[in-house]
């Protein structure tokens, strides 16, 4: 009687941890319906913040960037790449024609108590790393001075194409002193204290720099997503559409726009109590809300989350851990590794979740319950960011064929080739999210105008990109001083 009686419960138990994944399941849904209501709301931000100053969540900054890498460009120059994890310097040599470019390039995490230290010592330790790169590859010493483009991937209100200053910190960085102070200023001082002959001479978001590569190969490029760590977008706009600065005039007649879409919310967001309660005990709550769905810095927290809340109502996953409670604890690529794994067994989940979360010994059931909650979440946020990308798309009437005229059928009328650059290591190195995302993208456009869109991903483009535009505003500069 003692062991019927200890199986009921237990399945009454598995029963509350299946409605906890019901009630999740359904919280996280994203029918067409609703992703074509996002797509709406995208759209519809974007003019606000267009329209005027603070006229929406979506900054949409300007860039002063006004022109894209044609190819002619020509010279050695070299890039520095602060992402949200790592950063990258670089060196490119351009012929003056198209090419493969083949940069060197040199990565280092960035240490974490440099996130939330100094500006100064943030900054030395760049310099510094750029100085040994600069060594390894050229004359330190050389009279010439070498220009640099700075990517640098966080909100900054830019004055010319090489100032600006920090809105604001995302992801996880926490330096107070560098908020609202000039960000190229900051770096070029660094050079300087560090006896670098080098120049500053473009600073670009890092959605930015991917545009320019994507450009650079492919002419059609209209718009650069980013969904690694952070997630954002900026795309090329007619400077008449930028509304809240009257009387722009650039000689191509647009703008490279940071839309900053990290920041972006709408109602019809399908949010969860997780979402909320990481919301709420983030650094940054009420800010950053679509990114905190999307971005790899936050999913595997999601997951977290939903395995705590399941391991509280029951004993599927064995005691509570301790670890559970940890924020951050389950790293985004551990979490792709247990939803990518192809074993019978599920031995890849059941090592991770030993190791990690200090969960031994969970049936097979419990572990595929596992898959499933990072299906659920990975599957949401990559449908996010095709709603997101269509919405651009919407905005700069690329979303339908060129219009629907007497007695031709829409798929008669032929849509422009449209090619979006991609990059993050969510898109990269997570396949499900990527295939999640194409997609969505053939279920919200329909696979008639979905043809014509083309995602190209660009390796290392937010720093390649960014010495392209240290290149082409090089010469742009070289023609004025004439
Ligand atoms: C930042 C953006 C950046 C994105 C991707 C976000 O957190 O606000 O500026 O482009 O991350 O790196
Ligand atoms: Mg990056």
């Amino acid at each position: 009687a003692l062991v019927v009686g200890r199986r009921v419960r237990s399945r009454r138990k598995w029963k509350r941890v299946v409605g906890v994944l019901k009630e999740m399941e359904e919280s996280c849904e994203t029918t067409v319906g609703r992703l074509k209501q996002v797509v709406d709301a995208m759209a519809v931000e974007m003019h606000a913040g267009l329209a005027s100053e603070g006229g929406s969540k979506l900054k949409m900054l300007l860039t002063f960037v006004d022109n894209l890498p044609s190819g002619s460009e020509k010279g050695i120059f070299y890039a520095l790449d602060l992402g949200g994890t790592n950063f990258r310097v670089l060196r490119v040599e351009l012929g003056g024609q198209r090419s493969d470019l083949d940069p060197d390039v040199e990565q280092q995490p960035i240490p974490e108590q440099l996130m939330t230290g100094r500006s100064e010592d943030l900054f030395d330790f760049i310099a510094s790393s750029l100085y040994q790169f600069v060594e390894k590859n050229d004359s330190v010493q050389s009279p010439i001075t070498k220009l640099l483009g700075f990517t640098f991937s966080f909100p900054v209100k830019q004055t010319s194409v090489l100032s600006g200053v920090l809105i604001k910190w995302t992801k996880g960085f926490a330096i107070r002193d560098m908020v609202e102070k000039e960000v190229a200023g900051a770096l070029q001082q660094a050079l300087t204290r560090k006896g670098l002959n080098m120049r500053v001479s473009v600073l670009v978001n890092d959605t930015v720099g991917t545009l320019a590569l994507g450009h650079y190969h492919d002419a059609d490029t209209v718009a650069a997503v980013i969904i690694g760590t952070g997630t954002n977008a900026c795309y090329w706009e007619r400077t008449d559409a930028i509304i809240k600065c009257q009387g722009l005039l650039t000689t191509s007649g647009g703008m490279v726009v940071n839309m900053e879409w990290g920041n972006f919310w709408s109602s019809h967001l399908p949010r969860t109590s997780y979402d909320i309660e990481l919301d709420a005990e983030s650094p940054n709550p009420n800010d950053q809300g679509f990114e905190k769905m999307i971005s790899g810095m936050y999913l595997g927290d999601i997951v977290r989350r939903v395995i705590l809340r399941m391991s509280e109502e029951s004993d599927v996953f064995g005691p509570v851990s301790s670890r559970l409670y940890l924020p951050f604890t389950l790293r985004t690529p551990l979490m792709a590794a247990m939803h990518e794994d192809d074993s019978p067994e599920l031995t890849q989940v059941a090592r991770i979740l030993k190791d990690v979360l200090d969960i031994p010994d969970i049936p097979l059931k419990a572990r595929k319950l596992v898959v499933k909650i990072c299906d659920v979440v990975t599957r949401r946020a990559a449908r996010l960011a095709a709603a997101g990308i269509v919405g651009i798309l919407k905005k700069i009437g690329r979303d339908r064929s060129g219009g629907i005229t007497g007695g031709r059928s829409r798929s008669d009328i032929k849509m422009r080739r449209t090619a979006v650059a991609v990059e993050g290591s969510l898109y990269t190195q997570y396949t499900m999210f990527r295939e999640y995302l194409h997609e969505a993208l053939n279920e919200i456009l329909g696979e008639d105008i979905a043809r014509h869109v083309v995602v190209i991903v660009t390796e290392d483009g937010s720093g390649t990109g960014a010495a392209l535009l240290a290149a082409s505003h090089s010469s742009e500069n070289v023609n004025n001083i004439q």
